[in-house]
């Protein structure tokens, strides 16, 4: 780390092992099925190409990304690995979702059509596609009625196309009590069913998400889509426990840039939303909202600021997060008192202590991955553990 020192005193740490053994644990969970790691989003905020690279090295068997030119990035990187769009993009991507070997999704006959045109003009064959079933996402997908037509189109544009795999998505696996899933899952058996009758049974098939990966044995087919557990977030409450052995890949730190002292009744920040009660010492952070904290996470109605953790100890924010900096209440380690450059824990572990993005989630109202993929790209990601070497590259 000497040698890639942020140039701010506020980064984010990309624990590269951490991937890997995230990957490593999937892998064992959902055997026979393989993993395809989802690296959307820039890998969720982590990086995508050194979370591609790092789940690959793990041994997941391909890549997954929500936009073509997320694909072509990975592929520009030089990884040669499976890349599959995870849905239907608009017709001019088609040229570079081709020239760069990356997998299609298709759900209507019109985009089937411009698929094969593009294809056909690259004088390219035997384009894998994967169609994508809609067994009550309701976002993209063909219906289970439409299925037989989209399957006798893309039959009818061989050898330009073939069926690569079929699948689905599933909307509410991270409640496992919830009876969405087997529903959904008996949805997506039928369909397939009724594609082997066709004489169309697909080479592959693929369900899951990371929730359905830990907790539905039955959706984890050819391989498992996982996103949020490879970077050792849990998918929900209600799949916690199955997700205890993942280790969190992203932690996020700044330094402490001003210490001083403040007078009971002085207030803090804009709109003076907190008030101190009683004399107390205060530390500037210089990470805010610009970065991805989000700015009510100092101020939520009728409880104390979040914390961050200094010395190891949990201290809250006071008043709203501004842009670029926020206000900590440091009080109660006046017997080690807080220095200008000590190191502020956001999100990840000091001295024993350790913060989660689902923590934050929990108390703003949404899930760690809203978290993670909010740290916006003016914190520089620094490259940690086993592996950094290789990753950083
Ligand atoms: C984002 C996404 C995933 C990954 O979901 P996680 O909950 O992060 O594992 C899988 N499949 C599809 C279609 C997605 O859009």
């Amino acid at each position: 780390m000497t040698a890639a020192r942020p140039h701010r005193w506020a980064w984010a740490e990309i624990d590269v092992g951490a991937i890997a053994h995230n990957v490593d644990v999937l892998r064992h969970t959902v055997a026979p099925a393989s993993v395809w790691a989802v690296v959307k989003a820039n890998g969720y905020g982590h990086g995508a190409v050194r979370a591609g690279r790092a789940a690959l090295d793990a041994g997941a068997d391909g890549l997954c990304v929500a936009l073509v030119d997320e694909g072509v990035a990975l592929r520009t990187a030089g990884i040669d690995a499976p890349i599959l769009v995870l849905s239907e993009q608009p017709i001019d991507q088609l040229g570079d979702l081709l020239a760069y070997r990356l997998t299609p999704t298709a759900y209507t006959e019109r985009y089937t059509r411009a698929l094969a045109d593009a294809a056909l003009a690259r004088d390219l064959v035997d384009v894998d596609v994967h169609l994508k079933v809609d067994t009550g996402m309701q976002r993209v997908g063909v219906t289970p009625d439409g299925v037989a037509t989209l399957v006798a189109a893309l039959d009818g544009l061989a050898p330009t196309l073939r069926l690569g795999a079929v699948f689905t998505h599933l909307a509410v696996a991270d409640e496992p009590d919830h009876p969405a899933t087997p529903e959904q899952l008996a949805v997506f058996d039928r369909v397939l069913d009724e594609m082997v009758a066709l004489g169309a049974e697909p080479p592959l098939v693929h369900a899951a998400n990371s929730a359905a990966a830990l907790a539905f044995p039955a959706a984890r087919r050819s391989f498992v889509r996982a996103g949020i557990a490879v970077y050792g977030i849990s998918p929900g409450h209600g799949v916690d426990e199955l997700a205890a052995e993942l280790h969190p890949a992203m932690s996020l730190r700044a330094r402490v840039a001003l210490v001083k002292p403040v007078a009971a009744g002085s207030h803090v920040s804009y709109g003076w939303r907190h008030r101190f009660e009683h004399d107390t010492t205060v530390a500037t952070v210089p990470i805010g909202y610009a970065d991805g904290v989000p700015r009510r996470l100092g101020t939520l109605p009728d409880r104390p600021g979040a914390d961050v953790l200094i010395h190891g100890r949990r201290c809250p924010i006071v008043g709203v997060v501004t842009m670029d900096q926020f206000v900590v209440d440091v009080g109660q380690l006046d017997g080690a008192p807080v220095e200008v450059g000590d190191e502020v824990v956001l999100i990840g572990s000091q001295d024993g202590e350790q913060i989660l993005a689902t923590e934050w989630a929990d108390r703003l109202g949404t899930i760690g991955y809203e978290i993670v993929c909010g740290i916006s790209e003016r914190v520089e990601r620094v490259v940690v553990g086993v592996g950094a070497g290789d990753a950083a590259r």
